[in-house]
């Protein structure tokens, strides 16, 4: 099919995420919406595009949400310190997937280059695909980059930052693309825009401790994301070492990583304490025996251990609600996701801290998008096939 300059813009603008609905697309082309209505029909009809999310926060007409369609075999991994997942998709449909492979301390890019490896060769062997049918990959990892910066930068995995994108293109033998969004919590917010929530702040805690949060602007039906690193408040300045280089921060003190440290270093000194037992275990495994402790109120050290971290976590609570105040708080990652005892303790904690907190509705909530759609997200978001290679 012959394509015209006009739908060649609109192919573009929507490939890149910078309009993907009709009222966006007539915006940024300064075009009338009958014109950018004809255009996006014709584009759907051929097989160039196809429908994304649908938002309905707004009275009146649902705003639909348009895709570019790209053909190729697509790895997506989100790896995020102690355990990563991937997926292959071939043309959007799954092909293969690792639901969690856990991975040893990794301190240095070769470590992590294995690791990937191993999580790409597994998820292929799935898929009973080879590398060399790989036409690129998405990488989620626990590091940003700034828009206009080339350098990495991670609290988690601070190395990170002496890295180039070519070096884990090289190991994995195909065009390596990194995601920049603030996680899972754009997604998140797409899959409830049905329920017309048009904010939400992720409070993760794992390998890392941060608040991302996103909110949909209702006018323009776009997402705004924003990365929030409430993980790096100073709340003690004495605290050990955090990985961004400051002293004392809350995720230096509640993350996988640094309860793990904690213990350890308490067993050492001659604490008893059952946790003992799953000290040189994953620090999921930590967290979850951590929470059974708690219920059981047996373990004294685990029970003051666990109200602390609660007091904490309440207080990032009331801090976001105070803040920003966002329609619903996720609660995720291995420290906090499917904990339910633990959620309501957090919210009983959190109502004396949050502003009229005795009679708000504090919702908190696990994440509903499921592993699986976020890597399809992901590899959705690989801008490495060209579109004209699209219909062959
Ligand atoms: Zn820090």
């Amino acid at each position: 099919m012959k394509i015209s300059i006009n739908e060649r813009a609109v192919l573009q603008l929507i490939g890149t995420g910078q309009a993907t609905s009709q009222i966006q697309l007539a915006r940024a082309l300064q075009v009338r919406p009958p014109t950018v209505h004809g255009i996006v029909k014709r584009l759907e009809k051929s097989g160039l595009l196809t429908r994304d999310r649908t938002d309905r926060g707004k009275p009146g007409r649902p705003i639909q949400h348009f895709q570019v369609k790209r053909q190729g075999v697509v790895l997506a991994i989100e790896w995020l310190g102690s355990h990563g997942s991937a997926g292959v998709f071939r043309d959007d449909q799954l092909q293969g997937s690792i639901q969690r492979m856990d991975s040893p301390p990794v301190n240095n890019l070769d470590a992590a280059l294995r690791y990937l490896r191993k999580i790409r060769d597994a998820a292929l062997a799935q898929a009973r695909l080879a590398p060399s049918d790989l036409a690129g990959a998405v990488l989620s990892l626990n590091a940003l980059r700034a828009a206009r910066e080339r350098v990495f930068s991670s609290s988690v995995i601070p190395w990170i930052r002496q890295v180039s994108e070519q070096q884990f293109s090289d190991a994995l033998g195909c065009e390596c693309q990194f995601d920049l969004r603030a996680g899972w919590v754009v997604h998140e917010l797409r899959a409830r825009a049905a329920e017309k929530e048009s904010c939400l702040v992720d409070l993760s805690v794992g390998d890392g401790v941060s608040a991302h949060w996103s909110s949909v602007d209702l006018q323009w039906g776009s997402e705004r994301q924003y990365r929030g690193e409430l993980g790096h408040v100073v709340i003690d300045p004495k605290g050990p070492i955090c990985g961004c280089g400051h002293r004392g921060c809350l995720e230096a003190w509640a993350s996988g990583p640094a309860l793990r440290k904690r213990v350890d270093a308490d067993v050492k000194s001659g604490i008893q304490t059952a946790l003992a037992q799953v000290a040189d275990q994953s620090p999921r495994e930590l967290f979850s025996q951590l929470e059974a402790l708690h219920l059981a109120g047996t373990d004294s050290y685990a029970s003051t251990m666990a109200e602390e971290f609660l007091d904490r976590m309440a207080w990032c609570v009331s801090w976001i609600l105070n803040v920003i105040g966002p329609e619903v708080i996720m609660l995720s990652g291995y420290g906090l996701e499917g904990r339910e005892s633990w959620r309501q303790r957090i919210i009983q904690k959190a109502r004396a801290w949050t502003l009229y907190g005795e009679t708000a509705d504090i919702r908190l909530e696990f994440p509903r998008l499921k592993q699986q759609d976020y890597l399809r997200e992901l590899a959705r978001s690989f801008k490495g096939l060209p579109i004209h290679a699209v219909n062959g």
